[in-house]
Order: structure tokens, then sequence, then C-alpha cells
């Protein structure tokens, strides 16, 4: 009789989840899928390759000589199709790594590194602003996980150094984004660099938001790292390069472990192999087409310029223009203005960033022309009137 009166007190699923939703309007954090409207300021098609017709011709062109849609299979059985190791050999050889290995998606790749490589008794020293996506693959791993001051070399050496000072006896990981995906700031890859050889350790850098843009070619800003043996890269396909997918880069022993133990690549279906040759194309998009890279760039310095007049902060140098607003609903108040007026800027909230540091995202893309960039930047202006704190 006690156990059916618990059973009746509990709540139904319906009534915890909606009291949970209900909870996070309260606190203006519901989230909700909205289409797309209005210039792209938003995205992370950088070079607006998505909708390009080289891809889509690559496409068709795959179609046409038999590249399946799906690859029914996990890469360890049926799975692997030519594609893949095709695109694989190529994204080795452009990035200048010894070996890739191809995901689905960077989410996925990203996770898959930090829950199978570091071992237990190893050290992962992490930017405290690194993506949700290597947090879960942290969670997953047997090693210890701590956090860096932002862009602070001297506090990721120090956390060695006081992991090894209490016994640590394993390999220290260091974890970064090349290019901060909220921030648009770059990580101090060779200082880094220098400490994790100190310290017979491994970095692990996240191109995502640096791949097709940055470094030569668009190989990455930590281009002249790769192929170091204690350096492992993530280039996502689903940004720049106008795809899907997350292609791991690094020693080749690295891509025989992950083959073998890595139980995302093991027990999941492989990737499209259709969406593998299409990201083959986009690789030489990125190899080849040195304009689009160009105009993007020098859209970046001519809308540095612009923010930097009208917020009074520093411009980023990179296509990722913070403005950083503070409170939640001043940050949705003014992205809901500039959509208003046709512009698709979002406002980022937490617990994407840290509390009290709601803003706006603007991304700079080629989807969008410099008058229209001109013309949001005005928009701005306007609807941010003493929003800034
Ligand atoms: N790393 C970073 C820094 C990212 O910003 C993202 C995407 N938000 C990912 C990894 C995941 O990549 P994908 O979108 O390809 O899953």
């Amino acid at each position: 009789m006690k156990e059916i009166a618990a059973i009746r007190h509990r709540a139904t699923l319906q009534e915890d989840l909606s009291g949970r939703l209900a909870a996070l309007t309260r606190r203006k954090r519901l989230r909700s899928l909205e289409p797309r409207a209005g210039s792209d300021f938003a995205s992370n098609d950088y070079l607006g390759l998505a909708t390009s017709p080289e891809l889509g011709q690559a496409a068709r062109d795959a179609i046409a000589r038999g590249v399946p849609v799906g690859a029914g299979a996990s890469r360890l059985l049926r799975g692997t199709h030519s594609e893949h190791d095709l695109l694989e050999q190529e994204a080795a050889a452009f990035f200048g790594a010894e070996a890739a290995l191809y995901f689905a998606g960077g989410f996925i790749a990203n996770a898959a590194i930090f829950a199978t490589l570091p071992q237990r008794g190893d050290l992962i020293v992490h930017d405290e602003l690194i993506h949700a996506s290597a947090h879960d693959g942290m969670r997953l791993s047997k090693a210890e996980a701590v956090a860096a001051r932002h862009n602070d070399a001297q506090a990721v050496e120090d956390a060695i150094r006081a992991w090894r000072a209490h016994g640590g006896t394993g390999r220290p990981w260091i974890a970064v984004e090349s290019l901060y995906s909220m921030d648009g700031d770059i990580a101090p890859l060779d200082d880094l660099m220098v400490i994790a050889d100190r310290h017979d350790g491994v970095m692990v850098i996240d191109e995502a938001h640096a791949t097709g843009v940055f470094g030569p070619s668009g190989r990455g800003l930590g281009a002249h790292l790769e192929g170091r043996s204690n350096v492992v890269s993530l280039h996502t396909c689903g940004k720049a390069l106008g795809v899907a997918g997350g292609i791991v880069c690094g020693p080749r022993i690295v891509r025989d472990y992950l083959v073998n133990r890595c139980r995302p690549l093991i027990y999941a279906t492989a990737p499209s192999p259709l969406t593998a040759a299409v990201v083959r194309a986009a690789l030489t998009v990125c190899a080849t087409d040195t304009q689009r890279r160009a105009a993007l760039r020098s859209r970046i310095v001519r809308a540095g310029t612009l923010f930097a007049e009208l917020t009074g902060r520093p411009a980023t140098g990179t296509q990722i223009l913070p403005v950083v607003i503070g409170r939640d609903e001043a940050a949705l108040a003014v992205a809901a203005s500039l959509m208003a007026n046709g512009f698709d800027v979002r406002a980022i909230r937490p617990p994407t960033v840290p509390e009290g540091t709601a803003r706006l995202r603007i991304c700079l893309t080629l989807n969008v022309d410099d008058h229209t960039t001109n013309a949001m930047f005005a928009a701005l202006h306007e609807a941010l009137g003493d929003a800034l704190p």
C-alpha cells in the first residue's frame, strides 16, 4: 500500500518535464527551434560553401558515379566505403598529418577523442571555455580533468606541475580550441605546444572554427604543428567546409587505436559515403580557391573596424565578433530588434557562455555582402542604445 501511495505522488514524466521547462521560461532560458530568416550573421558557413554550385555539383557527380547515400553498417563491418578511405587519405595529406579518421559529426568526433585516448591516471587540462563536446568526452574518460583559465598557458603549466607534485604519473593532455566559438579569440598554440613537449604531454587542438578560414590553404591555426607525434587535431566539416562531419588528424597509431577502441566509431553506422564525397570536394575548394578566403579575410578587417568603433572594444581579428551584453533579457531584446530588421543575429545565453555574459554572436560569412554588413552594424548601433555594460 505504501508503495502505491509513493507511486501516486511521483510526478508523471509530463509534469516533471513541463515543470523543468517552465523553470527555464521563468529564467528566460527556454530555447526553441526557429526557421532561418534574414541575412546570415549567425551561421558557421563562413565561406558560403554550403549552398555553393561547386558542392552541389560534387553531390550530383557522386550520385551519378554510384556513391551510396547510406553506409549501411559500422565502419568495422561492411560500412567502410572507398569514399571514406579516399577522404581520409586526402585529408591527412591536406592537413599534414600522418593519418585521419572521418566521423559523422564534429561533436561526436571530439567527444570520442577525449573518451578514448586519455587513460586512467592521465590528466586532461582543458581551457575553461572548451566546447561542450570535449566536456562530454571527458565525462566518459577515466582520466582526471581540470580547467585552466582561458587562454592562459601559464595556468595550464601550473595545473600539470601541481598534478605531478601530487603524484600524477600518467600523461598530461592539453585541450584547446584554436579559435574559440563564442569569443572569437585565438589560443596561444605555440606556448601550449612548448608546455606539452616539456611535460611529455599531448595537445588536442579543436580547429572547428579555424578550418577553411585560417592557416595556409585554410588548414587551421595549428597547421604548423600537424604531423607531430604528440598532436591530435579535429577539423569539423560542417562549418567553413559547408558539409558535415569531423575529421580527427594525428599519428597513425592514434587512428589505429581509435579504430580498435572508439565506441562511437565501432558501434555506429558509418557516415554517409555521399557526404564523404562532398567533403572531399570541399577540401579541394579549400586548397584551390584562395579568393573566398581572401574575401572573408578582408570582410573581417572591415567589419572589425566598424565593430570596434561601435562597441568601443577591440575586434577579435576573426570572423566571430561577440558583443557581450551581460543580462539575458537585454541580449535577447537586441537580437530581436535586429531580427525584426532582417538581420539574423542570435543571442547566446548561459549555460553556453558563462553566467552574466549573455551576448550577441556576430558571424561574418560570405553569405551576405559588404553593404548588408554595414547596414547590420548601423541597425546594431541603433538597437544597442545603452545596452552595453
Ligand atoms: N567544436 C567546436 C568548438 C564547435 O563549435 C562545434 C560546433 N558547435 C563542434 C566542435 C561540433 O562540431 P559539429 O557541429 O560538426 O558537430
